[in-house]
C-alpha cells in the first residue's frame, strides 16, 4: 500500500513541493491523522461495489482512503493550484475522477448519471469547507441526489445545530430543514490538532442517512421552510409574532395566522423552538392555502 498522504511529514513534503500555501478564504485545513480518515470512511459503510462523492479533496488526503475503501470516487476541487497536485498524489489510483469545478456550481446530478453508472451505493464523504457548510449541505440535499446519505466534517457548532432536537438552544430552522430530509447524528468529535493549520473552530463528523419518505407530508416544501425560518426570526419573540413579521403581506393576516394555530392545537405564545417538525409541518399546511 501507499505511504498515506495524511501525516504531517508527507502533507509539509508535498505543499513544499508545490510552493502551495493555504488560502483561509477557501476553509483550506487540511488532516493530516490517517485515523481520523479511517474512522470517517468507517462511518460511510461503503463497500467495493459504492461510490463515493467528495467535496474539495484538498491534496488527497482523504480522497485516498475513499478510493482504498469503494469502487469509484468523484471529487469536486474548486482550487486549480490543486488540481495538478491531486494529478500527482493520486496517481497510484485509478477510479478517482477529479472534477475542478465550484461544487455549489456543479450539476451533481448530472455527473452522477455520467460517472456512476451502475453504482446502487452512493454515499457523500467530505471534510467540508467551513466558510460553506450550510449552503452545500442545503443544495445537496435539495438537489435530492440520488446517495444514501452524507457522513461529513464540519464546525461542531453547525453540527449542534444540525441535529439538535425540539426545546434545545441550537434547534432551529437549519436543524428542521435537514431533519426532514434526512436522520441526522454526530458520530465523532474531532480535535483541531489533526488538521495543517489548525482551524479555530472544533470539528465534528455529522452521519445524514436519507429518509425514505418525509416525517410529515407537506403541501409545499419550499413553504415548510419559509414558514419555519419565519418561526425563527427572533428567538425570543412567539411564534405568532414571528410568523406575523416574517410572512409575506397578506390583507387578512394576523387573524388568519391565529386561526391556523388554532387548528394545529398551538398556543400562539408559544417559541418556535418548541415545536416539533410535525407541528411545524401541519402548521404550514394551514397556512399555505392563504400564502401562495
Ligand atoms: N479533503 C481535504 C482534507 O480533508 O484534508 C481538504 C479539506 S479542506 C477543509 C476543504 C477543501 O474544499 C479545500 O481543498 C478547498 O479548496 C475546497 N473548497 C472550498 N470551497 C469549495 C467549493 N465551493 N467547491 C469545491 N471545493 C471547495
Amino acid at each position: 500500500m501507499n505511504k498515506d498522504i495524511a501525516t504531517p511529514i508527507r502533507t509539509k513534503e508535498i505543499l513544499r513541493k508545490y510552493g502551495f500555501s493555504f488560502k483561509k478564504s477557501l476553509g483550506q485545513n487540511f488532516i493530516i491523522d490517517s485515523n481520523i480518515l479511517r474512522n470517517i470512511v468507517r462511518y460511510a459503510n461503503l463497500t467495493e461495489k459504492s461510490g463515493a462523492i467528495e467535496i474539495g479533496p484538498g491534496i488527497g488526503a482523504l480522497t485516498e482512503h475513499l478510493a482504498r475503501n469503494c469502487k469509484k470516487v468523484v471529487a469536486f476541487e474548486i482550487d486549480g493550484r490543486l488540481i495538478p497536485v491531486l494529478e500527482d498524489t493520486l496517481s497510484p489510483y485509478s477510479n478517482v475522477k477529479i472534477i475542478h469545478k465550484d461544487i455549489l456550481k456543479s450539476d451533481v446530478a448530472k455527473v452522477i448519471e455520467e460517472e456512476m453508472q451502475g453504482i446502487e451505493d452512493i454515499m457523500v464523504v467530505a471534510n467540508l469547507p467551513y466558510y460553506v457548510t450550510t449552503p452545500i449541505l442545503m443544495k445537496l440535499l435539495h438537489d435530492r441526489l440520488p446517495v444514501r446519505g452524507f457522513v461529513v466534517m464540519m464546525q461542531k457548532e453547525v453540527a449542534d445545530r444540525i441535529t439538535a432536537e425540539p426545546g434545545t438552544k441550537d434547534y432551529g430552522s437549519l436543524s428542521i430543514a435537514v431533519q426532514y430530509y434526512t436522520t441526522a447524528e454526530v458520530v465523532m468529535t474531532v480535535p483541531k490538532t489533526v488538521f495543517m493549520p489548525q482551524p479555530n473552530v472544533d470539528s465534528s463528523v455529522v452521519r445524514l442517512i436519507k429518509r425514505e419518505s418525509p416525517p410529515i407530508q407537506v403541501a409545499d416544501e419550499d413553504f415548510l421552510f419559509t414558514v419555519t425560518r419565519a418561526a425563527f426570526g427572533q428567538r425570543r419573540k412567539t411564534i405568532f409574532n414571528n410568523l406575523q413579521s416574517g410572512l409575506p403581506k397578506g390583507k387578512e393576516k394576523k387573524q388568519q395566522i391565529l386561526d391556523a394555530l388554532s387548528a394545529c392545537g398551538i398556543d400562539p405564545s408559544r417559541r418556535g423552538e418548541t415545536l416539533t417538525i410535525e407541528e411545524f409541518g401541519k402548521l404550514s399546511n394551514s397556512l399555505f392555502p392563504h400564502f401562495h
